[in-house]
């Protein structure tokens, strides 16, 4: 079963899509900080982060800069609160494989999620 980690400080949102890609047959789990996914990181092996970019304290951009020291071997996907192409094309020079803009419609995110993760095998 492939784990997910969500990264997003908004719980509600965190709760709500890892009900749905549970459903779906992933193995999923949330943290609303980015202290807290880096921390989860070291002790639990994942296959896909979904990473908010905008979090108070340390936000996307400071965990994609960390995963790129710590060499990680998951993929991640930045969801952006709008159609922010900016931030999502800085997001992918800093090693995201892809982005979600939000509010996310569930079957285009599950779409990405499939793509990425097939991209890996
Ligand atoms: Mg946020």
């Amino acid at each position: 079963m492939e784990a997910i980690l969500i990264v997003d400080d908004d719980l509600n949102l965190c709760k709500v899509l890892a009900e749905e890609l549970t459903e779906m047959g992933y193995k999923t789990s949330y943290v609303t900080s980015a202290d807290a996914a880096l921390e989860f990181i070291q002790h639990e092996p994942i296959n896909l982060m979904l990473l908010d970019l905008k979090m108070p304290e340390k936000d996307g951009f400071e965990v994609l800069r960390e995963l790129k020291v710590r060499t990680v071997t998951f993929s991640v996907i930045v969801l952006t609160a709008y159609a922010d192409v900016v931030s999502a094309m800085e997001a992918a020079r800093m090693g995201a494989t892809d982005f979600i803009s939000k509010p996310y419609d569930f079957d285009e995110l599950l779409i990405t999620i499939r793509k990425v993760l097939q991209k890996d095998v």
